[in-house]
């Protein structure tokens, strides 16, 4: 029996009236269980309405307010992160443990989100003129909306909408049409911690109902995150519609392995990096790239019989580390890339493409993969791929590393494994990539910092959450004051100036 989703709009479920339905499925059996509608132009309107409509009270609402509102969903969520994990698992595909850690992650933000009356002090000065004071204050934008990826269904919409909604906005999540149900269970919860109607609203759909929300005139601004040529696409429309934006795309990671790392401890974290959540994460390691021919021939001998050992099975299975991919059609496309780098003259040491999972042979299943002597001028390093294949590029010292990272048009996030501090500094400090792992293969920012990447991997100038977060979702205001003294000044033609 399939499941029918709803949208939820000024604090109600309503069926899709737009008679277009998309599939959703259980990557491990391969069966269809649910159901989502995608929203036309009239339902997105609804929810911009609604959230029109609540958004002054909410605006005025104190922000101490509001952050014991998200307080108490966050309580909600922590009690029930286990059944936040199983949707997640039965949608993306993603093994129990990691659906966990992306909840956790996702729960840090509503955290940090909570401190909001801290986080919105404005800044005060007394005295810039005589007898005038100048006050700065961050005043929210009105409604919002947020396009979500289907790799982190939980984790990503909570590195938008606590911060959104602790600064006063009200909040339209648009989550992927893959696996939608994680949004079902966030609106019921906020509900329940007692957010007003249309504060925040979940409109399902794809790219009409986008567009939908790019050329609404009341949506003032767009978080998106998701693949770089629909984030290029949302940037740029969103820039021609006078809306503040930040556009969060793919991603093609490299982690460095200089001869002096800890081999070990470098060969543990690829092992994670490639092949946790299958591949399928904005900050997975697809390319590795040991230094000098020692470096690469140790790390391969190292790691071959590990990738071989992977426990491959559906995310439900605890002893699982590694789940399928999230559609029949992306298990297609990863494989399409294995067989170009073979053409392309790759070394295949490891082909996850004949990888068949007993008992569900209908799931989206494929094996982990590794390839040797990639190229930059192969498309399998230059395109992301987003699946469990790794490649190994050998570079011959630390400049030419340092090169590939810094050519390559994406920028998200990178590591370097050494022991030299030397080495580690230079490299961050020169390289051009948001977020820089040293000896750390998956550098996410905690919720207190921000999250983005630099290059083809964000357009727009705000970073996710933390004091970047702040700044996106709220607009600056500066006021000069003078209370009347008594003594008239007389009309002033010039400049002001400090008197
Ligand atoms: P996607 O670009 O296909 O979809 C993202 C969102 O855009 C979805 O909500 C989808 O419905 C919508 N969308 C899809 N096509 C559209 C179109 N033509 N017009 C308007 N909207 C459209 O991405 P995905 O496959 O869901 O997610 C994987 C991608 O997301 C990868 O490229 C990954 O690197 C990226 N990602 C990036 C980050 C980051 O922080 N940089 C984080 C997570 C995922």
């Amino acid at each position: 029996m399939t499941s029918q989703l709803s949208h939820f709009i000024d604090g109600q479920w309503r069926a899709g009236t737009s008679g277009r339905f998309a599939p959703v499925f259980n990557p491990a059996t391969g069966e269809q269980t649910g159901e989502v509608p995608l929203a036309n132009g009239a339902e997105v309107d609804a929810a911009v309405t609604a959230a029109a409509n609540a958004f002054p009270a909410w605006a005025a609402t104190p922000p101490l307010r509001r952050a014991r509102i998200l307080n108490r969903f966050l309580h909600i969520a922590e009690e029930r992160t286990d059944v936040l994990a199983r949707v997640i698992t039965s949608e993306h595909g993603k093994v129990w443990s990691d659906a966990r850690g992306e909840v956790q992650r996702g729960l840090e933000v509503v955290e940090f989100a909570t401190a909001a009356p801290s986080l919105l002090k404005g800044d005060f000065s007394e005295n810039v003129g005589t007898n005038v004071d100048s006050y700065a204050i961050r005043q929210p934008l009105g409604v919002v909306a947020g396009i979500t990826p289907f790799n982190f269904p939980a984790m990503v919409p909570m590195w938008m909408f606590p911060v959104a909604l602790a600064a006063g906005n009200c909040f339209i999540l648009k989550p992927s049409e893959r696996d939608p149900s994680a949004a079902r269970l966030i609106a019921d919860w906020l509900t329940e911690a007692g957010l007003p109607a249309g504060v925040f609203s979940v409109v399902h759909g794809d790219k009409e109902a986008v567009d939908a929300l790019l050329l609404h005139k009341t949506v003032q601004a767009i978080s998106f995150v998701g693949s770089t040529p629909i984030a290029r696409y949302i940037y740029e429309t969103a820039a021609r519609t006078g809306k503040r934006c930040q556009a969060l795309g793919g991603a093609k990671n490299h982690m460095v392995i200089m001869p002096d790392a800890d081999l070990d401890q470098a060969v543990d974290a690829l092992m994670g990096a490639a092949f946790g959540s299958a591949g399928e994460r904005c900050m997975a390691v697809s390319v590795a790239v040991p230094v000098g021919e020692t470096t690469a021939n140790a790390l391969v001998d190292k790691l071959l019989p590990r990738v071989r050992a992977l426990k491959i099975g559906p995310g439900i299975d605890p002893d699982s580390d590694m789940g399928p991919l999230v559609t029949a059609q992306h298990r297609d496309k990863v494989h399409g890339y294995i067989d170009q780098g073979v053409a392309e003259g790759a070394q295949l040491l490891v082909d996850g493409r004949n990888f068949k999972m007993q008992g569900y042979e209908r799931g989206f299943f494929t094996g982990a993969t590794v390839f040797d002597h990639v190229t930059p001028g192969m498309r399998i390093y230059q395109e992301e791929i987003f699946g469990p294949v790794l490649s190994i590029t050998r570079a011959p010292d630390y400049e030419t590393a340092a090169r590939l990272v810094n050519e390559h048009e994406f920028g998200n996030g990178t590591a370097i494994f050494t022991r030299d501090g030397d080495t580690a500094r230079e490299f961050a400090s020169k390289i051009q990539v948001g977020m820089i792992g040293i000896n750390v293969p998956i550098p996410v920012p905690m919720a207190f910092h921000s999250f983005g990447g630099w290059k083809a991997s964000l357009f727009g100038d705000h970073h996710m959450h933390g004091s970047e977060g702040i700044r996106f979702y709220t607009r600056l205001k500066t006021i000069t004051s003078r209370w009347p003294t008594g003594i008239r000044a007389g009309a002033e033609f010039v400049m002001p100036v400090m008197k």
